[in-house]
């Protein structure tokens, strides 16, 4: 691996590069201007969102509209739109930051992601100037609300199945008949943005005004959570659309719901951030509270381990998705002179960290179902009632693993999108395997050797966890070629090393960093990067193994063990000292420690 800084500024350029911790993007490099865009976010939420939040669940649905307004005339709706169209124009790392205060309450936060990110960012990035100045200003104002309408009953992740039909007129305009389904905000949007296929072939969106005759919405659905954010049918009965109503090309549908998800999913690993720490600071202040055997419950080191555990995963995540911010706001930056107005580098950088957005997707939802289990888990018997906040955290977030994309099909897309990058040339993965490959072979591999400063072991072992990803990735390509696709199990383990490999190394370098800078608790840094490297170890030698073995046996198999055994050879650490130095760090708090 080469030591170069981060500055190949390309989708899982990561994999194959050695990074500088100083050049990676943390919490603790935030401006003023993120501090203060936050803390806008967090006073509309404390202040105008969670008191109502008992009435929203109700589904008091003039009251969200209300609340999606205030939240416009703060500038959190439109904080990727240029100035032109009544944005504010902050950085992706602002977008983080306010998509985690927003998901405190996640109902809040759905009705939100359907409007910023499924609604205002596909008619930012692919509208026609005429659209984006009629929708854009109303929509960030939050005066109209809108929805996306990709799904239908019988096509969910297969969403370019759909049946919705757009049956192109002589005059130019089509006719649209159809009914899609789960949609949110579909109770009180006033515009859908709707796919459709014209005369049944050319998958395609369209903006929808909800006034147009024909355009109704059905019943709310029962959920089992999100009860403060609606989810409805769409049913488009004969809707006659004007010409003018595609948002993109007719046929490139695809484009539009594919970039739009790309943002989404990065975003939803945002949210679930917001939504982890907000369930870890009532797990600590319920710890801290609750007394049994005569002492606080946050004593026990079962549920140190807990709180140090949850701390970790935490640390873990959102270094994972400061850092991917970090890369999509300079790969926007770096951009070649063009417009403030105009979308296409926003775009690029989305397409060019899809592979990033899933890895965030996936383990933003999981890191969040963990953290939200352990939080009722704490809570006891109270956390099985609704008098406390833990049971509907717990209803609220299920929902993460499958929308946006199930969680199946991210971990799919994850190894399908780096490999289609190696075979198109731009990512070095297949020298970088072949090479490795030779040094597997030889009995005297060399290790990564660095012996200075903080987190050495964590350090190799992060090198290591990006060579084991190769040494599978590589196998899995030589084994089964352009047939790969359809080896499911084996691209699902490469998917969790891959996400291991990137989240270990971003939290080990922010510690790193940490460290250097000497921020505050440095040293509780440290320790949450140890202790979810050493974590992740653990699961990586477990991936690795399952995978090698469906792919080889024999003598081939037996050398690729011994290969990955030398590899993995991480010398355990005290984990149990770090969570519980975390755990009593996060009672002492009363919430998550760092960010
Ligand atoms: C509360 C809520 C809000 C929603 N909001 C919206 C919205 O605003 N707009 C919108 O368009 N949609 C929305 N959805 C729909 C959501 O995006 C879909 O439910 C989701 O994409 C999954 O589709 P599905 O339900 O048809 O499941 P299916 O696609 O039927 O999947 C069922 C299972 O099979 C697995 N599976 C499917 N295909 C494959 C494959 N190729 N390989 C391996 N496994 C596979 C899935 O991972 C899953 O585990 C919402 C859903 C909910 C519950």
């Amino acid at each position: 691996m080469s030591a170069v800084s981060e500055t190949t500024i390309k989708g899982g350029a990561w994999l194959i590069e050695e990074a500088d911790a100083a050049a990676v993007m943390t919490p603790e490099k935030r401006t003023e201007e993120h501090v203060l865009i936050g803390q806008s976010a967090a006073e509309f939420i404390d202040g105008e969102v969670l008191p109502v939040a008992a009435r929203l669940e109700q589904k008091d649905w003039a009251l969200n509209r209300e609340l999606v307004k205030k939240c416009g005339a703060l500038g959190l709706l439109g904080t990727n739109i240029p100035e032109t169209y009544g944005g504010v124009d902050l950085d992706k790392i602002s977008t983080l930051i306010v998509s985690e205060q927003v998901s405190r309450y996640a109902s809040f936060g759905a009705t939100f992601g359907a409007q910023a990110n499924l609604t205002i960012l596909p008619i930012f990035m692919f509208g026609t100037e005429a659209q984006k100045r009629k929708y854009l200003p109303p929509l960030i104002a939050g005066d109209l609300v809108g929805a996306y309408c990709l799904s239908e009953s019988g096509s969910g992740s297969d969403a370019l199945g759909a049946k919705a039909r757009a049956m192109k007129q002589a005059d130019g305009s089509f006719v649209l008949s159809g009914e899609k389904m789960w949609i949110t905000n579909g109770g009180f949007a006033d515009l859908f943005i709707v796919f459709a296929k014209v005369d049944g072939e050319q998958f395609t969106a369209f903006i929808v005004e909800k006034a147009w005759p024909g355009v109704s919405t059905g019943k709310e659905e029962h959920k089992m959570g999100l009860h403060g954010s609606s989810t409805t049918p769409v049913i488009l009965q004969d809707v006659k659309v004007p010409a003018d109503a595609v948002l993109g090309e007719v046929g490139k549908g695809h484009k539009v719901a594919f970039n739009v998800l790309n943002f989404g999913r990065f975003k939803l690993g945002a949210m679930a951030s917001g939504g982890a720490k907000a369930a870890l600071g009532e797990a600590a202040k319920y710890a801290a509270a609750r007394k049994q055997f005569g002492v606080a419950i946050a004593t026990f080191g079962a549920i140190k381990h807990k709180l140090g555990e949850m701390t970790a995963r935490e640390y873990g995540l959102e270094s994972m998705m400061y850092r991917t911010a970090g890369l999509i706001d300079a790969h926007i930056a770096a951009a070649p002179d063009t417009k403030a107005d105009d979308a296409a580098p926003m775009l690029k950088a989305l397409e060019e960290f899809a592979v990033e957005a899933s890895i965030a997707k996936v383990l933003g939802s999981e890191v969040v179902d963990y953290i939200i289990d352990e939080n009722v888990q704490i809570h006891g018997g109270n956390g099985f009632v609704k008098d406390y906040p833990a049971e509907g955290h717990y209803r609220d977030s299920r929902v993460n693993r499958i929308f946006e994309g199930t969680n199946e099909i991210n971990r799919l897309l994850i190894p399908g999108m780096l490999m289609k990058k190696a075979l198109k040339g731009e990512l070095a993965l297949i020298p970088a395997a072949k090479q490795l490959q030779d040094e597997i072979m030889s009995p005297s591999m060399s290790l990564p050797d660095d012996t200075e400063g903080v987190l050495v072991d964590e350090r190799r072992a992060c090198g290591a966890f990006k060579k084991v990803v190769l040494m599978v990735a590589g196998t899995a390509m030589q084994v089964y070629g352009q047939k790969v696709e359809q080896e499911q199990e084996v691209l699902t383990y490469l998917a969790d090393l891959v996400t291991d490999a990137y989240t270990a190394e971003s939290a080990v370098l922010r510690a790193i960093d940490a460290t250097n800078r000497k921020v505050q608790d440095a040293s509780l840094h440290v320790d949450a990067a140890s202790v979810f490297t050493h974590e992740a170890a653990g699961r990586v030698e477990l991936n690795a193994r399952a995978a090698l073995a469906a792919m080889a046996d024999g003598d081939v198999l037996r050398t690729q063990l011994a290969a990955l055994r030398r590899l993995l050879k991480v010398t355990p650490a005290n984990t149990v000292a770090m969570r519980r130095r975390l755990a009593d760090a996060t009672v002492g708090k009363g919430g998550y420690l760092f960010a």
